[in-house]
């Protein structure tokens, strides 16, 4: 089987960042206290800009990521999500911050319609896309996957300062979809109080920004080119405030048999989602939005992403189809701009 171009590319940027994880380059000045390593299953760099005792709070954002990660990884046995994918529908105590994250995917998937689902964790785990054991599973193995998948059983509790959580028996969660957002929200709350005159958080692709560039005027996104190298864009959004979120099917994934498997799990089949469109973007002030949103739209799709868009207008999004046409919602028209001649705007973004 092949290994996806992911896989390889991860395991060279691990080894990159991990010999030098702080690189300060004054903290004052137009340039930014610069922190690299390889997190949460990504590269995650933070840019400081105008903050004192620069390199102390970068490290102790670190800090935030680690122990995050280390509460909500799938991988990592001791973690709270690990062990509460392997009770077997017994509570099982965690912290109150892994009890918050669950509760906010729960309401993201009823606000989604399910679209964005936290309990694929089972399914995921059958899939394994993005590591080199990613594998197509039987049919019969993902229809079993998708009986365990109904988030609205998952039960929480809070007794005396203690949190706990429970799924029904055979359940998996996977917060891949969500976390990121959340710890970039974390780590916005913690630069900002830190102060922060500027930063710009990017969590593999999860973007948040704080104040301005020392230069003035709005942070500015790069919007990825779906299918072309890294670092090529199609657009830009400016970010006042907001956190600039993408997912897409182009960097997760592996081949087999002549067939492209991806990672966003369409959770009506339990296998990648036939969406129709080659990248989402969402913007939003809280990037735990932002980012559950983008994988729901990208799993309802060019068919059905539109419809819901229209109910709920405030949403900012970027849509690209896979002919490349680029939808914009409305809230999004004064902030994104197209920047690649080859791409055309559709008329509308919300399906009129
Ligand atoms: P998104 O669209 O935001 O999320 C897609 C991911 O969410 C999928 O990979 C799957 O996990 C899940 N998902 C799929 N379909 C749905 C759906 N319909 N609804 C809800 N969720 C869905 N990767 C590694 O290779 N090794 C690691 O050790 C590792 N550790 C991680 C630890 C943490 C705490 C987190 C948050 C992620 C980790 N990852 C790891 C995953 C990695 O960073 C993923 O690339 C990332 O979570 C997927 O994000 P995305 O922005 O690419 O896509
Ligand atoms: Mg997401």
């Amino acid at each position: 089987m092949k290994r996806s171009a992911l896989c390889l590319f991860t395991a060279a940027a691990a080894l990159l960042f991990a010999a030098a994880p702080f690189a300060a380059r004054g903290s004052l000045g137009a340039k930014p206290a610069v922190f690299e390593n390889f997190r949460l299953g990504t590269y995650v760099r933070l840019s400081l800009y105008g903050a004192r005792n620069a390199e102390e709070k970068l490290k102790a954002a670190d800090d935030i990521i680690v122990s995050l990660e280390n509460l909500f990884s799938m991988n990592i046995p001791s973690s709270d999500i690990a062990r509460l994918n392997a009770a077997g529908g017994g509570w099982v105590a965690v912290s109150q911050e892994t009890t918050r994250l669950i509760a906010l995917a729960v309401e993201m998937a009823d606000f989604t319609g399910g679209a964005f689902n936290p309990a694929l964790g089972g399914l995921s785990s059958l899939w394994k896309i993005g590591s080199p054991d990613a594998r197509v599973p039987s049919g019969s193995e993902i229809s079993e996957a998708l009986k365990h998948t109904d988030y609205t059983k998952i039960e929480l509790r809070s007794e005396k300062g203690a949190h706990f959580a429970k799924l029904p028996r055979g359940m998996a969660l996977d917060l891949g979809a969500i976390a990121k957002g959340y710890v970039a929200d974390r780590l916005k709350d913690f630069l900002s109080d830190a102060g922060a005159r500027g930063a710009i958080i990017d969590l593999g692709g999860n973007l948040d920004f704080i104040g301005e560039p020392p230069r003035g005027g709005p942070w500015r996104a790069g919007l990825q080119r779906p299918e072309s190298p890294r670092g090529e864009y199609f657009g830009t959004i400016e970010s006042k405030g907001l956190s600039v979120v993408t997912s897409g099917p182009y960097e997760r994934y592996f081949e087999k048999n002549g067939m492209r498997y991806h990672h966003i799990l369409d959770p009506a089949t339990g296998r990648p989602a036939q969406s129709g469109l080659s990248s989402v973007t969402v913007a939003d002030s809280l990037s735990y939005r932002a980012d559950a949103l983008c994988t729901a739209l990208f799993v309802m799709g060019r068919r059905r992403a539109p419809g819901f868009l229209k109910k709920h207008r405030d949403i900012i999004a970027v849509l690209v189809t896979e002919e490349g046409e680029v939808l914009v919602t409305p809230p999004a028209r004064d902030i994104f701009r197209l920047t690649s001649d080859d791409m055309a705007l559709a008329a509308r973004g919300d399906g009129e």
